[in-house]
């Protein structure tokens, strides 16, 4: 974003109503209905335009301008074009020396369109172009120098829906419904403390989301917030959606009112670091070496960030011969973790270090008895080992949403699903429909 002095948007209001008229007048062409002809004629120069009677300041320049637009073509310098329409260099050089944007026009790419309008002499007074979808650069000559200023818009939320059926990975999924890999990591880790996206996700998982879809002049420019979801995993919906408090909180409750964030994460590793095919083919050789077998293995390359599952003291780190690196987290009286075969502990980890939930503890290895890279986690309650996702489900939920959001919550969040089911429902008639 760039950001330019009061001065120069004040000068920007003095310009703007002469500009105006020029622009009108002048015939300069948009620049998306310019796109597809690869340079225009210079237009017949504008009729002059008499200034608005009450115009603060008069046209520094009468306001008879020869318009033209030129595209950048594949390995194109400015002062290439500068040349190719006779545009004095001693202006480009002006051009550049008015400040950052200036020097900006030094890197230009193939598709920039230039705006130039030059007066009765031939001499540049003004050039435009935009860098991207969001930003608007312009140069004004003030005499013998350019002044510049850039006006960035605000991409537009646009409501957007999608639908995703999981046949191998969720990251294909996403993209076969145009939803980028940071789309579908956001997704999953609205869902981290509910499912194992390592090992839980099966063919016929399936999503349903509602997003906001960010765009300039109709234009896609980029994902903005998923604002309601539901997962299907295994047959089990989950559902979340987007709250904000209005005062600085924000995020993913159940349609009960309950946050999605619990006590202890599912799976101790991000699922974005590991591709699914690696735990699928790795995964029996290891539980055959280490009968009985009391953990959970998540095949990843060495060196993955092993993350503690939830906040808690550390209790052990050590190593033996059958563990290699471990580590031990103490979460309460109740509730124990178990990190194993590390091949290495992060810097700080030793007993009686607290820990949050999330933080990095060490990285996957095959020390002790490991016939490959992989991290063996325990879960206990009260010394027992239980399968994390069956004693989880069980545990209370911390922090709903306050009481005094509640109503706010409530139509926000009826409103959002109410959205999310009818775009449900269509696509599944559609499915249907496409059935039959
Ligand atoms: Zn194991």
């Amino acid at each position: 974003m760039v950001r330019f002095p009061a001065t120069h948007l004040a000068l920007l209001a003095a310009l703007s109503l002469s500009l105006a008229a020029v622009w009108i007048f002048g015939g300069i062409p948009e620049l998306a209905s310019a796109a597809d002809s690869t340079e225009s004629a210079p237009t017949v120069p504008a009729t002059p335009v008499p200034a608005p009677p009450n115009a603060a300041t008069k046209p520094l320049d009468p306001p008879r301008l020869e318009t033209f637009v030129a595209r950048v073509r594949r390995g194109d310098t400015l002062s290439d074009i500068f040349d190719r329409h006779g545009v004095p260099a001693r202006d480009l050089q002006l051009l550049i020396d008015s400040g950052p944007l200036g020097k900006r026009l030094e890197n230009i790419f193939p598709g920039y369109q230039f705006e130039f309008g030059r007066d009765s002499k031939a001499n540049l007074v003004h050039l435009k172009y935009r860098p991207s979808r969001e930003e608007t650069v312009e140069f004004q000559r003030i005499g013998d120098r350019f002044e510049a200023f850039a006006l960035v818009k605000e991409p537009e939320n646009v409501r957007a829906y999608q639908h995703g059926r999981i046949e191998r990975t969720l990251f294909s999924a996403c993209q076969g419904v145009g939803l980028d890999d940071q789309f579908a990591t956001r997704l999953a880790e609205i869902f981290r403390w509910d499912i194992d996206f390592i090992l839980d996700i099966r063919k016929n998982d399936e999503f349903h989301v509602l997003y906001n879809e960010q765009r300039i002049d109709d234009q896609f420019v980029g994902f903005g917030d998923i604002l309601a979801v539901e997962f299907v995993n295994q047959g089990e919906t989950y559902q979340a959606v987007r709250y904000d408090d209005g005062k600085g909180a924000v995020g993913f409750y159940t349609p009960d009112g309950e946050s999605m964030r619990k006590r202890f994460l599912l799976a101790p590793l991000d699922f974005s670091r590991i591709s699914s095919d690696f735990n699928l083919k790795r995964i029996h050789p290891l539980w055959k070496s280490e009968m009985p077998h009391l953990g959970i293995d998540y095949a990843a390359p060495t060196g993955t960030p092993v993350k503690a599952s939830g906040d808690g003291t550390v209790l052990t780190v050590s190593t033996t011969a059958a563990k290699g690196n471990y580590i031990v987290i103490g979460h309460g009286d109740v509730y124990q973790t178990k990190y194993l075969h590390l091949s290495r502990f992060a810097r700080g980890i030793e007993p009686g270090k607290s820990v949050q939930q999330g933080q990095v503890i060490g990285y996957v290895g095959a020390t002790g008895w490991a016939t490959g890279p992989h991290l063996h986690y325990e879960f206990l309650v009260r010394g027992v080992h239980q399968n994390p996702r069956e004693a989880l489900s069980t545990l209370p939920q911390p922090s709903p949403v306050s009481s005094e959001d509640r109503v706010s919550f409530d139509t926000s969040t009826a409103l959002l699903l109410a959205e999310l089911d009818s775009h449900k429902k269509s696509q599944q008639l559609a499915s249907l429909d496409a059935a039959r």
